[in-house]
């Protein structure tokens, strides 16, 4: 298979400037970097949430399957009804959902009916209870409640026999597999689970657990970032913490380019670090250093890592060895890494997990107050989004913006994206929010 390497990759890219790079670049740059993973398997309806459809779904049957009733009440033929006059029928069956009136149902009469219940051949039309007079059994419609063809829902208006009910790409919702239970499917082919392989570096880095010390931090990113891998539906490999010693970093990044298809890291990118990362990522991959124009966020490394010879595990249900594993260099502040994981690895995990690429809808609120920008960057801020009582959208930043504190991510409900060009917002004025709430 062919891969361009970062290098090509950027020579393609209009205006790379690793020193300097657009939030827009980047993402080009991913979109050509990663590639949807080869290998699908079947699973069972239930287990297929979140998984992304690898066939197209063609409906083997038409939902609903025969013309039905949307109401209690009785059903008949349309064409009797007359402007400005009363309608008189007399009831000559009933028809329940799941046992239909057999009978032949002529001018005059008409079959009490229940939602759901198959419409009687040659009726059309269903008077709903509340709107029916009744006296024994003749039932009257009043003037003007009804047209010819209300309360009858089409055979085939969900879906028809033969057309596509969901194109491959799908990320199974609810919705979705509701929609395949009622072709009466029970399994799905889908696309196979992304591999993800996360590390946190650093000497400071403390796990969970273990006792403070002086100058040490407990590590936050793993969470957040296992988290958000989870809530993606990735398969995670969780190498813990690595310190920033050559060996051992050398030792994760091997084992991870080995189990997964996708690596992410956090901490160890600046330039003019104490550590040995961005050097090692160097020896064993192809990779890219940038210093992206945002923030939160800004150093980033992003590439190949190789798979260690004779370690080549072969992608599974593929029958090409996996050559090596893209890598995520993060930054280490821990509100940095949710925002470059939000902004381009998200993205980026999406496609190789074959989704189908859909715009990243936003918001537009009103800012309750001035909020300082400068141009030539993206900025990312946590913010509370409130709908005030006449139903507009207003926003407000939430306290501390630093780019290491994370309560102020807790408390935000959306990300408020002030585009690279964007200068300083007046109140009143309005934004664009990425919410938070799927992620
Ligand atoms: P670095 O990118 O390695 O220079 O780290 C930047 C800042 O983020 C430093 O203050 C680190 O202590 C902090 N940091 C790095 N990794 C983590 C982590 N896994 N959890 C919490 N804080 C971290
Ligand atoms: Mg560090």
């Amino acid at each position: 298979m062919h891969m361009k390497s970062t290098a090509q990759i950027a020579a393609e890219l209009q205006g790379y400037d690793p020193q300097s790079l657009t939030t827009e670049r980047v993402s080009a740059f991913l979109n050509e970097l990663v590639a949807p993973v080869t290998g699908t398997e079947n699973v069972a309806l239930f287990d297929a949430l979140g998984r992304v459809l690898a066939e197209d779904i063609i409906s083997p049957v038409s939902v609903p399957p025969h013309d039905n009733s949307a109401m209690d009440g009785f059903a008949f033929n349309g064409a009797q009804l007359q402007p400005g006059l009363p309608l008189q029928l007399r009831v000559v069956g009933t028809a329940l959902a799941g046992r239909a009136w057999q009978g032949v149902v002529g001018a005059g009469e008409c079959v009490k009916i229940m939602t759901g219940a198959v419409m009687p051949a040659g009726l059309d039309t269903v008077v709903p209870l509340e709107f029916a007079l009744i006296q024994g059994d003749t039932v009257s419609i009043p003037v003007n409640v009804l047209k010819s063809g209300d309360n009858r829902r089409h055979l085939g208006e969900d879906l028809m026999a033969g057309h596509t009910a969901l194109a491959q790409g799908e990320r199974l919702g609810p919705a979705a597999l509701g929609l395949l239970a009622s072709l009466g499917l029970s399994q799905v082919r889908v696309h196979r689970r992304v591999r993800v392989a996360y590390f946190s570096t650093g000497d400071e880095i403390l796990s969970a657990g273990e006792s403070p010390r002086e100058g040490a931090v407990y590590d936050s990113n793993r969470y957040t970032v296992i988290g958000m891998l989870k809530q993606l539906g990735c398969e995670v490999v969780d190498l813990g913490v690595v310190r920033d010693e050559p060996a051992l970093l050398e030792n994760a990044l091997l084992q991870a380019a080995a189990r997964a298809d996708a690596i992410i890291t956090s901490g160890g990118v600046s330039a003019g670090e104490a550590d040995h990362t961005r050097a090692l990522m160097q020896k064993l991959g192809d990779m890219a250093f940038w210093r992206v124009a945002m923030r939160p966020g800004r150093p980033m490394a992003v590439g190949r890592i190789s798979t260690p010879p004779g370690d080549a595990k072969s992608n599974e249900g593929s029958p090409l060895p996996k050559p090596s594993a893209v890598l995520f260099g993060l930054p280490g502040n821990p509100v940095a890494v949710m925002v470059t994981f939000i902004a381009f690895v998200r993205p980026a995990l999406l496609r190789m997990m074959g989704a189908s690429t859909r715009p990243q809808v936003m918001l537009r609120a009103v800012s309750e107050s001035p909020i300082r920008k400068k141009p030539g960057r993206t900025e990312y801020q946590r913010c509370i989004v409130t709908p005030s009582a006449d139903g507009q959208l207003t926003v407000r930043i939430t306290g501390n913006q630093g780019s290491g504190v994370l309560s102020s991510m807790v408390q935000a409900n959306g990300l408020l994206v002030l585009a690279h060009g964007q200068q300083d917002v007046a109140a009143g004025d309005e934004v664009s929010v990425l919410m938070l709430n799927e992620i």
